[in-house]
């Protein structure tokens, strides 16, 4: 099925372009360049660049875009990053583009659902081994996207700063936390590249949903990537981001402001988190509001920890927040 050019506006926590009058802050939707043209069809392989191929899984939803891009890199002996989900068709789709290449490695950005389950197919057909920062980290948090994938354990764990090598590529680890505890990045040093997973994506801003994930985590990962060489981040949802430097440093203002309105919130004696989402999200799809309460708790927490906002007991989606006491 060709699915030509798409636009999901809805599906995203930030939709572009879009004024927020209830803030006193600024318009931060519309300071994320989001990139969202996408031409492609499900079961078939695109390639993008000498050295990078990808098949898009028919797992489209309000945290995938599309579904999940699972990429091929490499020509004759080739590493997979992100089997995907375990989806009949996808599995399929990559097996019959991976005729007649060895697959040397197995790579997994991180544990949700979305990304890892199908690589246990990829392994029984290919005998490789599975690469990844670890198991899922635990302590929940993962009910508002696709879920965790508690099954998945690496063969071999990579940690920062690793680098494999096949015919021709050349693979980096960056251990990225903050979507979830055990994410990581991939470097293609031959391409100039970089496979940011669920970290860094174009088409929308990421979920961050505690406990696993973390706001300070991410914000400090994201601080990291704005500093990379690399002039393209190919994601696991949605088109290439040329440009990454300016994007990620977007997505930090962006994050920022978002704590200016929660902050302002908190002003305005809105004390409980649906209520600031009420406010803060009030143009985007109630069906997501589960997610940004979870992203809203994650800015929270970050701020207790701060001293910008407190909290009496523990930060919780329940929680009563006020400002910092003086
Ligand atoms: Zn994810």
């Amino acid at each position: 099925m060709s699915l030509g050019s798409h636009n999901t506006t809805q599906y995203s926590l930030c939709p572009p372009g879009r004024r927020r009058t209830q803030s006193r802050t600024t318009d931060i939707a519309a300071a994320i360049p989001f990139r969202r043209a996408l031409e492609f069809s499900y079961g078939v392989c695109d390639t993008l660049s000498p050295l990078i191929r990808r098949v898009i899984a028919e797992n489209p939803g309000p945290f995938t875009f599309h579904g999940t891009g699972t990429y091929i890199v490499g020509r004759g002996e080739v590493a997979v990053i992100d089997a995907g989900p375990d989806l009949e068709s996808h599995v399929a789709a990559l097996k019959r583009e991976l005729e007649g290449e060895t697959v040397s490695h197995l790579l997994v950005t991180h544990t949700h659902l979305d990304h890892s389950p199908a690589v246990r197919h990829l392994k029984e057909a290919s005998g490789a081994k599975t690469y990844g920062f670890g198991p899922h980290g635990g302590g929940g948090g993962d009910e508002v996207e696709a879920g965790a994938d508690r099954d998945f354990m690496p063969d071999v764990t990579l940690g920062d700063g690793d680098v494999i090598e096949g015919a021709g590529w050349t693979l980096e680890a960056l251990h990225t936390p903050g979507h979830t505890s055990n994410h990581l990045c991939f470097a293609l040093h031959e391409e100039n590249a970089l496979f940011s997973g669920d970290h860094v994506m174009g088409w929308s801003t990421t979920v961050v949903s505690p406990p696993d994930g973390d706001m300070a985590d991410y914000m400090a990962s994201l601080a990291r990537l704005s500093l990379r060489p690399e002039t393209v981040f190919w994601p696991t949802h949605g088109p290439a981001i040329d440009a990454p430097g300016e994007f990620t440093s977007a997505l930090i203002d962006h994050r920022g402001a978002r704590e200016a309105e929660i902050a302002e919130c908190l002003e305005d004696g809105l004390t409980r988190i649906p209520d600031m989402v009420r406010r803060m999200y009030a143009d985007v799809d109630p069906v997501l509001h589960g997610a940004a309460a979870r992203s809203v708790l994650a800015h929270l927490i970050h701020m207790v920890r701060t001293g910008r906002a407190a909290c009496t007991g523990a930060p919780s989606g329940a929680g009563e927040f006020t400002p910092p006491a003086d």
